[in-house]
């Protein structure tokens, strides 16, 4: 039985989103391939043109994108509702459907083809942050910064003065060479050294550089190479500490590029035992299949904060199970709610909703078993979707 109060109490709870990307910038009516394709982290086009219309949590997506569209609850009537509306009227209804709050945006996601910080942020009608993502910040210095020093020069110059505000940095290390984090030692610094020269030079000079085969690296340039990754991931963990500016962490599920068993957040031991990095709030992303890692960390290290963002939206009713496993040692004030939403608006949107479903349903449980009073489950659910975010980020004073 759903506990209607809280329920209602949760839809209240303004969300605060402080992992999400801003949308493609393109023309609003889009295809059923495009409508689909959020909802997996496949590149293979059979994926989202075969199998995501049997996804469960998408098939839930569907009918309460209809329900909030007035339309007829099918794939087909969805996406033609949502075509024939303007834009800003829809991107407006769905942050309104949602209750959505501020946005921090990694907006080096999908660099140049989505809305930037202030265009969405006029859109929307709510405040955007901008979150640095470090690896790509540094493949996006290549022209100017010949060396690895100079690399590292600029990225630690961009987080002690940003051009822009910084609400958080960001590490894609998960993707690109795994979270077996190493610490710096001289060694590895000049192999990171090596792997810099070589990629910026395929990166500048694309035909004439050998290049990774590119199964494995589908642009020139693209870092992955580990002892440059951990130096870069070291160095901008340094440069954060002083300003306990957090770092998020992409784990696990999220792409799919990704050597699973390399993306277990307790390989990253050296960065949690480092005791300078204690005052930077490390943000562990995504996590599935190992929220339960997650979990167990936080409840090890006080500056180790867990999220679901992308997993809630994708395994559906699953999000319940994944939420109350992740509870299950994760204090609360150390469970952080967002979106990960990309390309298109219903996916954060989407997110959010089932965000306050689950909430509603595992809270709602403890509050039946008697666990939990009404009042403390919606602090709880309070914590999670708003003042958690605004703590640990410190963009509560705005
Ligand atoms: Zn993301």
């Amino acid at each position: 039985m759903m506990d209607e109060g809280l329920r209602e109490g949760i839809g209240h709870v303004g969300f605060v989103d402080h992992h999400v990307h801003a949308p493609y910038k393109r023309a609003h009516a889009i295809s059923l391939d495009d409508f689909r394709r959020p909802f997996t982290e496949a590149s293979i086009p059979a994926v989202w043109t075969e199998n995501i219309p049997t996804l469960i949590g998408y098939q839930w997506m569907v009918r309460e994108l209809a329900r909030v569209l007035h339309c007829a609850p099918t794939e087909d009537a969805a996406l033609a509702a949502r075509n024939d509306m303007a834009t800003v009227p829809y991107h407006r209804l769905l942050a309104d459907a949602a209750n959505l709050g501020a946005c921090y945006d990694d907006d080096l996601f999908g660099f140049g083809q989505c809305y930037p910080i202030d265009a969405w942020a006029e859109v929307i009608q709510r405040p955007v942050e901008r979150v640095l993502r470090v690896e790509t910040f540094v493949e996006q210095g290549y022209a100017t910064c010949e060396t690895l020093d100079d690399a590292l020069e600029r990225l630690t110059r961009e987080i002690a003065t940003p051009a822009r505000r910084l609400v958080s940095l960001k590490s894609i290390a998960g993707y690109r060479s795994g979270l077996a984090f190493d610490p710096l030692s001289a060694i590895q610094r000049q192999a990171a050294a090596m792997a810099y020269r070589q990629l910026r030079e395929s990166a500048l000079n694309p035909h004439a550089a050998q290049r990774a085969p590119a199964v494995l690296s589908p642009f020139p340039g693209r870092i992955a190479d580990k002892a440059l990754v951990d130096t870069i991931v070291w160095t901008a963990l340094e440069a954060a500490a002083p300003q306990g500016l957090p770092m998020q962490f992409h784990i696990a599920f999220g792409d799919d590029d990704i050597v699973m068993t390399k993306n277990d957040p307790t390989l990253m031991r050296a960065l949690f035992a480092h005791e300078p990095f204690r005052a930077v709030p490390l943000v562990l992303l995504h996590c599935y299949p190992f929220h339960r890692q997650a979990g167990y960390l936080a409840s090890t290290y006080p500056n180790v904060y867990a999220d679901l963002g992308l997993t809630i939206p994708i395994v559906g009713p699953g999000a319940a199970t994944a939420l109350a496993e992740l509870l299950e040692l994760c204090p609360t004030r150390q469970l952080l709610a967002s979106t990960d939403g990309h390309m298109e608006p219903e996916f954060q949107w989407f997110s959010i909703f089932v965000w306050r479903w689950a909430l509603a349903r595992v809270l709602g449980q403890y509050v039946e078993w008697d666990i939990l009073t009404t009042d403390t489950a919606l602090a709880t659910a309070r914590a999670i979707l708003h003042d958690n975010a605004l703590r640990v980020y410190r963009t509560g004073g705005d």
